[in-house]
């Protein structure tokens, strides 16, 4: 018996990859290629300026960009950390582990791969995402918190990178007719990020993880701290025990609460979304970083060509503070 298909995305602008998402696996596309599909989409958005081609660069001002992809059949995964000038990272992605017998390329060498495979050579920023750069810089003269190479010596602390307007991944699940799952991730990472900064978004476990037989999950938010909890993993385990996807989300962001100071609490956001074998879904975010009024925790949900857009499901330390979706 075909199955409903299922797409679900972070973010407002997830609800454009969730449409293409979806219409792909409705004409009875894979859940890997609707997941392919929907971050290409999001990637080659210049107005998208977290995520591939208009993405915010680094401090030094060039775009690195991190991505990962997760085949349920199979097990199967590929991802590329810190790659320059270079589109659709979600596609390169994708050929590191059809084309190679490893699982993650990074740097100068998965771009090398990447011309390899027939990716030209792009240039990744646009005029707009130059522009913030440069005010960016200004601000930074004399006390570089990124990096050694930019200015004088560093005579302050590092500051922390991450601000409301600076970072955002594309997170993907995607169930398709067959019954099958896989997720993706593509992000530019945080922006102003010390060169060769990877986030969690390309790390399999926790920017995104799947498990065939129980449900796939993915996440947004800041990387160097959710990449210590292996969030997603835990959300496809706690889905496993028996967890709506919903209440998996929640529990996986409570226990990076849990294992974190209280004084780093104040300084991440960290969103995760989730879909099960059966085709419910879920999200979740850590209440500090989310509730900026101009930053609301959002996702998409596709099981339609109209998708939903959702809001909340705010995670403090051992509580939720809205009703579990
Ligand atoms: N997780 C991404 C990173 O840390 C950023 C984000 O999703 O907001 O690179």
């Amino acid at each position: 018996m075909p199955v409903q298909p299922v797409f679900v995305a972070t973010w407002r602008f997830g609800v454009a990859a969730a449409r293409v998402g979806w219409k792909r696996l409705s004409q009875g596309a894979t859940a890997l290629d609707a997941i392919e599909s929907a971050g290409n989409l999001t990637e080659e958005d210049p107005e998208v300026n977290s995520v591939g081609y208009g993405g915010l660069p680094n401090a030094a001002g060039e775009v690195e960009l991190d991505a990962a992809i997760m085949n349920g059949v199979g097990h199967c995964a590929g991802a590329v950390g810190g790659l320059q000038r270079t589109r659709k990272p979600i596609s390169v992605a994708r050929r590191v582990f059809e084309q190679t017998p490893h699982t993650m390329l990074v740097g100068e060498n998965a771009r090398k791969f990447a011309l390899r495979q027939g990716f030209p050579e792009a240039n990744l920023l646009t005029s707009q995402s130059q522009e913030r750069y440069i005010e960016w810089r200004k601000t930074q003269l004399g006390a570089d918190v990124a990096h050694f190479d930019l200015g004088p010596t560093n005579s302050q602390p590092p500051q922390p990178l991450f601000t409301p307007d600076n970072h955002d991944t594309i997170g993907l699940c995607a169930l398709d007719a067959n019954g099958d799952l896989a997720v993706g991730c593509t992000t530019s990472g945080m922006s102003w990020k010390v060169p060769g900064r990877v986030g969690d978004s390309p790390i399999i476990g926790s920017g995104l993880y799947v498990d065939n037989e129980i449900g796939g999950a993915a996440g947004t938010g800041h990387g160097d701290e959710m990449m210590k909890a292996c969030v997603s993993f835990r959300t496809v385990m706690n889905m496993e025990r028996g967890m709506t996807p919903t209440e998996a989300c929640a529990e996986a962001l409570r226990y990076l609460i849990r294992k974190r100071p209280p004084e780093a609490h104040d300084h991440y956001g960290a969103a995760l979304i989730a879909l099960r074998k059966d085709g419910m879904v879920g999200g979740a975010a850590t209440y500090s970083g989310f509730r900026h009024p101009d930053r609301l925790w959002q996702w998409a949900e596709a099981t339609s060509a109209d998708p939903v857009l959702h809001e909340g499901c705010y995670v403090t330390p051992g509580r939720i503070l809205e009703q579990l979706g």
